[in-house]
């Protein structure tokens, strides 16, 4: 009999007689909010609702329990397709699947940034990014980037979530239009060959409180990268190493679904490669006059 919590590699390991095994260990971290009347929702959407249908036992005695709901597609943890402010962008159905299946995962943790600067609305900066990737190496091809503000911190209590202050007025960080279009030509400004695939955070909103003209949505969305919003748990993830699973409904013509998104902690390299790698060819270069000059080339 397997043991409780036993894996399967190790049971294999047993069988085979091989110790040599490293067994593959793996966290799975909940990166969703549950969808109740609790939901973080900006106030200008229609609030979820679940309505009750039936609960009891029917004429058979048989236990039945179901409800009817009503929400918005961007209630709660959702995603936000490229449609959503892209005339022809991807809607949510037409996202790939190998776009939202097992992504290599990033966070930036800009809370700290945040804190220092005592701005409510504070936009994420290009230098935000390369100060990451200076420490943590580049972003890879096809990664998901969480942006991590501390928000998350408040979502229990929705007026400091939303940041509603005397005038109903909204206040929040998100990422500024620098650095989203630094986000879109990412794959192009060093030697990878894709870009990334979608941009969450841990707010209302990939734009600030304040924005009006969304250029952080508008800028993502005009290259079919995706939004995620009201990410949950993001301090529950290292900078690097974790690989990230989202699940929308696959709402037909859908701006924005509902999303269960799943993290994998543990799976795959844990560092990433070096920032500066890109540039060591033009560090080089000064020495070949050097190494040219005995043959008079
Ligand atoms: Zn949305």
């Amino acid at each position: 009999m397997v043991p409780p919590g036993c894996s399967l590699v190790m049971v294999m390991a047993a069988v085979t007689g091989s110790l040599a095994v490293t067994p593959a260990v793996s966290e799975l971290i909940e990166l969703t909010y549950t969808y109740n009347v609790n939901a973080p929702t900006s106030p200008k959407l229609r609030q979820f609702k679940q309505e009750l249908v039936m609960k009891g036992r029917n004429k058979q005695r048989q236990w039945v329990e179901l409800y009817n709901i009503c929400l918005s597609e961007h209630s709660g943890t959702h995603i936000d397709a490229p449609r959503h402010f892209n005339e022809t962008g991807w809607t949510v159905e037409a996202i790939p699947t190998d776009r939202l299946w097992r992504l290599p995962a990033v966070v930036v943790d800009v809370s700290k940034m945040i804190g220092k600067s005592q701005e409510k609305n504070y936009e994420v900066t290009p230098k935000d990014l390369t100060d990451w990737e200076a420490e943590h190496g580049v972003i890879p091809d096809g990664a998901l980037v969480f942006v991590r503000t501390g928000w998350g911190k408040m979502v229990n209590n929705y007026w400091s979530y939303a940041g509603l202050d005397e005038n109903n007025k909204l206040n929040f960080p998100g990422l500024g239009k620098e650095a989203a279009e630094w986000l879109v030509h990412h794959g192009q400004n060093n030697s990878h060959s894709t870009g990334i695939v979608g941009v969450g955070i841990d707010t209302l909103s990939l734009d600030n409180g304040h924005s009006v003209r969304m250029p952080a949505h508008i800028t993502l969305f005009a290259a079919n990268i995706y939004g995620i919003e009201n990410v949950a748990n993001l301090d529950k993830l290292p900078a690097v190493g974790s690989h990230v699973t989202v699940m929308p409904m696959r709402i037909g013509k859908g701006s924005g679904a509902p999303a269960r998104i799943i993290a994998e902690i543990g799976e795959g390299p844990m560092s990433l490669a070096p920032a500066l790698r890109p540039f060591l060819p033009a560090l080089l270069l000064p020495l070949f006059p050097v190494l040219r000059a005995p043959w008079g080339v």
